[in-house]
């Protein structure tokens, strides 16, 4: 086996056959067909969340407050939204990086991916897409690896492994890091660090080639990567630097959601002492699991006192969860 290797294929000036596919990977894709070596390509698009970002240079829009991707919703109306706090921005006329107008979501979908990469490598390639929208079983899919060229891929197909498998591809790096969580750094850090180990060859396509997270991926060092990390979180007050409770309201009836919300935060409002960030979505934004949700955050060096004078309404109600780390 061979030593893994990143290679960073700059966007900005590259030329594309088609939305997110540039020429350069377009070769590779080639060579590796050519000389029967599968390849597996990512393509970020988790759960329900949203990505938004510009489909001229990748830019996207984080929130002020928690330093997070905002994501993309359509209804009631289009607009970006921290999944985090609640903040809530207009939806962008033109890019507000490069003024461009691909700002449609996330452009391009997996599907279209697919579409594009038959059209361009021929019909006799066999891309097997795998994700949220593939019904069949993990197990069957993995199976299949065999008689397919290309495995592409959303999150989902992170771990697998398979030892035709000998090009690994992420075809847009800035999709990854425009998932709303705050530990997202860690999770692509851990996710192309995993295929490292496998020794992979590993393409990162992206407009951002100098991101620090890029440098510190490459550089591999473990002990620098928590450095930055730790910095990046204490500018922001994310746990191990302050406490952080997000207390979700879910119920199947509206009412009963909007009812629970309005007295907690009535509640905290009193209580909460001058230091604590407080947040809340102000509306309920999608069903969840048949239920409504709605939730608030909280953010502070202690949130112990607190949090004790809401274990009654948190402990007592079954349709109020706590998470606190
Ligand atoms: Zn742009
Ligand atoms: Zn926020």
């Amino acid at each position: 086996m061979q030593d893994s290797t990143i290679t960073i294929i700059p966007l900005q000036t590259a030329k594309f056959e088609a939305p997110n596919i540039s020429h350069e990977l377009v070769q590779i894709l080639q060579e590796s067909i050519a000389s029967d070596k599968k390849i597996l390509i990512f393509y970020a698009r988790r759960g329900n969340a949203r990505a938004w970002i510009c489909g001229d240079c990748g830019h996207y829009e984080k929130c002020h407050h928690c330093d997070i991707a905002l994501a993309y919703h359509t209804h009631p109306k289009k607009c970006l939204i921290c999944h985090h706090c609640g903040y809530k921005a207009p939806f962008p006329i033109v890019c507000p990086e490069c003024q461009g107008s691909k700002i449609d979501g996330v452009g391009v979908g997996i599907q279209q991916i697919e579409e594009n990469l038959i059209k361009i490598l021929g019909k006799d390639t066999r891309v097997l897409r795998i994700d949220g929208d593939t019904n069949e079983k993990t197990e069957i899919l993995y199976e299949n690896i065999d008689s397919h060229n290309i495995v592409l891929t959303t999150q989902i197909g992170w771990s697998i492994v398979h030892p035709g498998i000998w090009v690994v591809v992420y075809l847009l790096f800035e999709l990854n890091l425009s998932l709303p969580s705050y530990h997202i750094e860690e999770d692509i850090y851990n996710e192309i660090s995993y295929h490292k180990k496998q020794k992979l060859p590993i393409f990162i396509q992206t407009y951002t080639p100098e991101h620090p997270l890029l440098r510190e991926i490459m550089d591999g060092n473990t002990k620098s990567f928590l450095a930055y990390l730790s910095r990046e979180r204490k500018d922001f007050l994310y746990p191990p630097f302050a406490e952080l409770a997000t207390i979700r309201v879910h119920d199947e009836q509206k009412k009963k959601v909007e009812d629970i919300m309005r007295k907690l935060i009535n509640k905290i409002g009193i209580l909460k002492k001058e230091t604590t960030f407080f947040a809340f979505d102000t509306d309920i934004y999608e069903k969840s699991h048949g239920e409504y949700q709605q939730k608030i955050v909280l953010k502070d060096k202690d949130l112990s006192y607190l949090l004790s004078e809401l274990e009654v309404e948190i402990v007592r109600n079954r349709s109020v969860t706590l998470e606190w780390n």
